[in-house]
């Protein structure tokens, strides 16, 4: 597939797991990424670790600290959450830039300025770190611009407008102290996160705040509200801020424009939740990693054009709602302030869908619907249940549908018939028919 260019814009994690997935199909790829401008720290779980090992971006994952406790302070009690590794993102993309340096992307550090589609392709004019202009044409079009992405996009779903304000300090601790905190307030929440001699401090309030200041006025309004959570002043007691504050934008974002004929958005570009949830890096991952096969199936395979664009654009959407759920419920648990209109608002979005429907085997249907296979999108046969509406096609890498269409046959649904049945699955190992037996058995499919 050399003779087909795809441009990818923004080197963040969505960016860089779509372009070495489409390296590895033989693609060309080109990447023009600029670097991001503010200091930031930011916790993912050990699925992300994974998701990065298997999106090839092996030296990013060895920018992460080791598991570190993870707090949180709201409505009242302190917790303690499993734990995360923290990161700080500027060495995260460096690490990111030589993964793809070994995958093989072609990289041009640069900004993208302008992006211009006509029968031809795409045509992207660019300001190169030299500050020269100049300009790059492809075939096909990936936006991983993360929220600052540019494309015209009328059909976004908003979430309540949030925004998070970051400083960075230094502390005198040279101790192995990483850890990071979570803690509500009458006005929003505030992330601290703590890694040798670096503090790093998130304040996320309203962007409808209407005592939010200008630009150069940040670190004072940053430490003010620090100071009025009694539980942030351990944190910052010992240090001093390093550096300018920024502001991030945080809102939850779900583009209306996901995927067309020649272009797909791809990580924040695509949808941004609220770090509330803290799993944008594995969502932006998730994404990164489908988006290949889908790219793949509009290129190669037309046919099947349509069946990938559903693919991707219900992946999208259902990634969306369920992760803004999870920022919901968690909002929610905060009673102190619930008329205050941050976490009113907070606590009511974007629905009142329960964020997990318990399934009942009864109500379990087997429909054709499209799925990833073999780096392509596939029309498969799978199992839709009322908790997971895109369809099951897989347990344990055993195929569904047919097992079950089987056993809906059976008048009893027992445990013996099942074994026996899957034993005649040739090619399985005994440790993927185990796994399956315990899945039908959770799920209540056999006694
Ligand atoms: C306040 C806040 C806290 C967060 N905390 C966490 C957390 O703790 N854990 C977690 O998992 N996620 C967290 N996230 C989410 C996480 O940062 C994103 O989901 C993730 O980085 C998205 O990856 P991406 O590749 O889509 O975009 P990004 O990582 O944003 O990458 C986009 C890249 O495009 C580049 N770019 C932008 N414009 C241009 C341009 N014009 N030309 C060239 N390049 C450009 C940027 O410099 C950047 O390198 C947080 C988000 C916010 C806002």
């Amino acid at each position: 597939m050399r003779d087909k260019h795809i441009l990818v814009l923004g080197a963040g994690p969505a960016g860089s797991a779509t372009a070495i997935g489409l390296v590895r199909l033989g693609y060309r790829v080109s990447l023009i990424g600029s670097s991001r401008s503010f200091a930031a720290c930011e916790g993912i779980s050990k699925r992300t670790l994974e998701g990065l090992r298997s999106a090839g971006c092996l030296k990013a994952a060895t920018a992460v600290t080791g598991p570190s406790p993870k707090y949180a302070s709201w409505n009242g009690g302190i917790r303690q959450f499993n734990t995360e590794h923290l990161v700080s993102r500027s060495q995260f993309d460096i690490k990111l830039s030589e993964d793809l340096r070994t995958a093989g992307v072609t990289q041009l550090s640069g900004r993208v300025l302008t992006v211009d589609e006509s029968k031809q392709g795409w045509m992207i004019l660019y300001q190169d770190s030299h500050s020269q202009k100049k300009t790059i044409r492809g075939d096909f079009l990936v936006e991983a611009r993360g929220r600052s992405s540019a494309l015209k996009d009328k059909k976004k779903i908003r979430g309540p407008e949030t925004v998070s304000l970051l400083q960075h300090w230094k502390m005198q601790s040279t101790e192995d102290n990483a850890a990071s905190m979570a803690l509500s307030y009458p006005s929003g929440w505030v992330w601290l996160a703590k890694m040798g001699t670096d503090l790093y401090t998130q304040v996320t309030v309203s962007a409808r705040d209407p005592r939010l200041p200008k630009k150069t006025a940040l670190q004072p309004f940053i430490i003010n509200e620090l100071k009025r959570i009694p539980e942030s002043h351990s944190w910052i007691k010992s240090a001093v801020p390093f550096g300018p504050s920024a502001a991030r934008a945080s809102t939850s974002i779900l583009a209306g424009e996901l995927v067309s004929k020649r272009q797909l958005r791809v990580g924040d570009a695509a949808l941004a939740v609220d770090p509330l949830s803290g799993n944008g890096i594995f969502q932006s991952l998730s994404l990164g990693l489908s988006a290949p096969a889908v790219i793949n199936t509009l290129i190669r395979y037309p046919k099947r054009a349509q069946l990938a664009v559903q693919f991707y654009r219900e992946k999208c959407r259902e990634t969306f709602f369920r992760f803004c759920r999870i920022g919901r419920d968690f909002y929610a648990q905060e009673q102190r302030w619930s008329e205050h209109p941050f976490w009113r608002e907070r606590a009511q979005w974007p629905d009142v869908d329960p964020l997990h429907v318990e399934p009942e085997p009864a109500q379990t249907l087997i429909k054709m619907r499209p799925v990833l296979a073999q780096n392509q999108i596939l029309n498969k046969a799978v199992l839709i249940t009322s908790d997971q509406p895109l369809g099951i096609w897989r347990v344990a890498g055993i195929e569904l549908a047919p097992i079950l269409k089987e056993l809906f046959e059976q008048p009893d649904h027992s445990r013996d018939w099942m074994k026996t049945r899957l034993l005649s699955e040739k090619g399985y190992q005994q440790s993927q028919r185990a796994a399956l037996l315990d899945w039908l058995i959770g799920q209540r499919f056999i006694q």
